[in-house]
């Protein structure tokens, strides 16, 4: 399900912190878990390398994506796939239309990719009057549900143990308190008979190596592999920055995605996809199509600042570690992309003003910037949009006037100093609540009691 809202974010955050306690609760867990896993993953190789060579390795592909893509293209349709360009969501989407005619499709399986949930897949198909099933456990949960992903590694981390029976038992018909096990039994034999009976499986592409025209794709539960080889056509949709030189590259990548994302040294499951099945092969699909998206990812790569987010690798380990994520998981910020790397690219592939405030949705702790695999410098991104809304004049009429205020009062001493004398002797805490700015954070936080001298004097009288 796509949607598109991040002007909600302030509004939405507080309704799930308010009335969804429960969220906060799994969402921290899992993410706490998901970075003592990376921490130990990290700790076994030489990190700090792997991290310069990766950055190195997806700043090279970037710098020279038009001659990459093209060598890609080539490779694909050598290979016998039929390569697309869509510069739109809308193009990608009319390529899914043709493919579904030309092929009669009535049902579709799909592996979890957040391309697809970027462009607004599922909800294409069933318009088309196809059946759509996705076969990730957290996405088939969130599903059912009718919800959208919470993070990009672990859609349905917002839900608990018990959410999940609950949803089983009324789908699924399981008992009430199912083991995890029973639960992922009845959601296995539910999902054989969607893989068996699909004319069309649909996937995103983690990287695409430009020397071999492969697309490489990572997962834990072996249901991207049956998603992309049963069904008689696939559908890879794969964004233009995962383009990488060379399928060698992938030794180092595949590892450390998998490490950032979930501690494990690689994903359970690896596929390597060049072209549908040959003659001499029994699995696999007729028809293979690899559709090039765009999407807003060239506008993001014309920023000089920006353009280094398309780095990202979407392992979630800045989600996982960052402290605002963690208090509301990823459905407030109203778009696919969540958490710190959604809120750097969303400015822009969305549009600045369309994304705000999203980039403000850091305490800029630079947690993020820490764990990122190919060390896209988070903070200076959000830096860097919250710089451009006030260049664009995006700032909220409150927040502007409050800023000029004080540039006003900290260019003149004498009233800088009679401001600090008022403020001194102002009841802090409840005044700090009216202000712009600084008022949603009191309202959560006691503010210290200022000082009763100013720094000013304190050093005249030789306080050290
Ligand atoms: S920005 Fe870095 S840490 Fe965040 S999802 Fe992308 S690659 Fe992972």
């Amino acid at each position: 399900m796509s949607r598109v809202n991040p002007g909600a974010y302030r509004a939405a955050s507080a309704r799930t912190i308010q009335n969804e306690p429960g969220v906060r609760d799994s969402v921290g867990s899992a993410t706490r878990t998901f970075d003592a896993n990376r921490v130990r993953a990290f700790g076994q190789i030489d990190s700090e390398r792997w991290r310069d060579w990766a950055r190195d390795v997806k700043t090279h592909a970037l710098t020279n994506l038009d001659r990459y893509l093209e060598e890609a293209e080539m490779r694909l349709l050598a290979n016998g796939a039929h390569v697309h360009w869509a510069e739109s969501a809308d193009d990608a989407l009319r390529v899914l239309a043709d493919v579904v005619a030309r092929h009669d499709i009535r049902s579709a399986v799909k592996g979890k990719s957040m391309l697809t949930e970027e462009l607004g897949v599922n909800d294409h198909l069933e318009q088309l009057g196809v059946r759509v099933r996705e076969t990730d456990l957290g996405e088939y949960i969130i599903q059912l549900l009718g919800e959208p992903p919470s993070h990009i590694v672990g859609p349905a981390i917002h839900k608990s143990l018990d959410d999940c029976r609950r949803l089983f038992h009324a789908h699924l018909g399981t008992a009430p308190d199912a083991t995890p096990e029973t639960l992922a039994a009845a959601a296995r034999d539910a999902l054989r008979q969607d893989f068996l009976a699909a004319d069309l499986g649909i996937s995103g592409g983690n990287f695409l190596a430009a020397d071999t025209g492969t697309v490489a794709l990572i997962e834990n539960e072996g249901n991207i592999r049956l998603s992309t080889s049963l069904p008689r056509v696939h559908v890879a949709f794969v964004g233009i920055e995962k383009i990488v030189p060379r399928l060698e590259d992938l030794s180092g990548l595949l590892q450390l995605t998998a490490r950032a994302a979930t501690g494990q040294p690689i994903g359970n499951f690896v596929s390597l996809i060049q072209g549908p099945k040959t003659n001499e092969e029994v699995d696999g699909p007729e028809e293979v199509h690899v559709v090039l998206v765009d999407n807003g990812r060239t506008e993001l790569l014309a920023d000089d600042v920006a353009w280094e987010a398309l780095r990202c690798v979407r392992c979630g380990a800045c989600l996982n570690i960052c402290p605002v994520y963690r208090q509301t998981g990823g459905h407030a910020y109203g778009w696919t992309y969540s958490g710190p790397i959604g809120a750097i690219i969303a400015p822009g592939m969305l549009g600045l003003a369309k994304a705000l405030p999203l980039p403000h949705a850091s305490s800029l702790c630079g947690a993020c910037v820490d764990v990122c695999p190919v060390r896209i410098p988070i903070p200076d991104l959000l830096l860097h949009w919250r710089e451009q809304a006030v260049e664009e004049g995006l700032t909220t009429t409150a927040e502007t006037i409050g800023l000029k205020a004080f540039t006003a009062l900290a260019e003149r001493p004498d009233a800088f100093s009679a401001a600090g004398a008022l403020l001194r002797w102002t009841p802090w805490s409840a005044a700090g609540r009216s202000l712009p700015i600084l008022g949603g954070w009191l309202q959560e936080r006691s503010a210290p009691h200022p000082s009763q001298k100013s720094f000013r004097r304190l050093w005249e009288e030789g306080i050290e």
